[in-house]
C-alpha cells in the first residue's frame, strides 16, 4: 500500500489550466475564493457517505476518505497561512508534509461522519478568513520553504485548486 509522495510544485496552476480537473485560475478572482471553498465543501458529505469511502481504488491512490481528510487539513493549513500573512510581514510557512501527515494521523482509519463535519467547519473557517481580508492586504507576502513566494491573493487562488482537484479525484 505505498503512496508515491507528490513532490510536484503545483504553482503552475496559477498560470495554466489544470489538464486533469479543468481548474483555470484565470476565470475567477481572489474575492471569489470563499464561494468556491463553500461550494467545494458542500459536496464532500455525499462523498463521505459512500459505503466504500475507505477503500482505495488501487494501491497507489488514496481512498475518498483519505482525500477528504487531506482536504480538511488543507483548509486548516491555508487558513493558518493566510492569517499569518495578515499578522506578520513576509512570514515563512511551516513545512507541511502531506503524505507523512496522512500516515501519522491515520487518515485511513478516521470516521467519515466526523471528517465530514470537520471538513465543513474548516472550510467555513478559511472562507471567513479570506472574506475578511482588507482591501489593502491582498498583496501582503509569505514564503514557502521551497522558496515560492505568494501574496494573499495568489495563495488564495492557488490553494483552492487542491480541494477542487481532489473532488475530481473522487468523482463517482
Ligand atoms: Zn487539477
Amino acid at each position: 500500500m505505498a503512496i508515491t509522495p507528490d513532490t510536484k510544485n503545483w504553482t503552475w496552476v496559477l498560470e495554466a489550466p489544470c489538464p486533469q480537473c479543468g481548474f483555470d485560475a484565470s476565470t475567477f478572482g481572489e474575492r471569489d475564493v470563499p464561494a468556491l471553498v463553500r461550494a467545494n465543501a458542500a459536496q464532500w458529505p455525499a462523498v463521505l457517505g459512500r459505503p466504500d469511502v475507505a477503500i482505495r481504488p488501487d494501491d497507489s491512490t488514496w481512498s475518498p476518505l483519505e482525500y477528504a481528510a487531506h482536504v480538511r487539513d488543507a483548509f486548516r493549513i491555508f487558513s493558518g497561512r493566510i492569517t499569518l500573512m495578515l499578522e506578520e510581514d513576509d512570514p515563512a510557512f511551516a513545512d507541511w508534509d502531506q503524505n507523512e501527515t496522512a500516515v501519522v494521523e491515520r487518515y485511513d482509519e478516521q470516521d467519515p461522519a466526523t471528517v465530514a463535519r470537520q471538513l465543513t467547519d474548516a472550510a467555513e473557517q478559511v472562507a471567513t478568513v479570506i472574506d475578511a481580508v482588507p482591501a489593502d492586504a491582498w498583496q501582503r507576502t509569505g514564503l514557502r520553504s521551497d522558496g515560492a513566494r505568494f501574496t494573499v491573493a495568489s495563495l488564495a487562488k492557488y490553494f483552492i485548486h487542491d480541494p477542487t482537484h481532489h473532488l475530481w479525484d473522487v468523482r463517482g
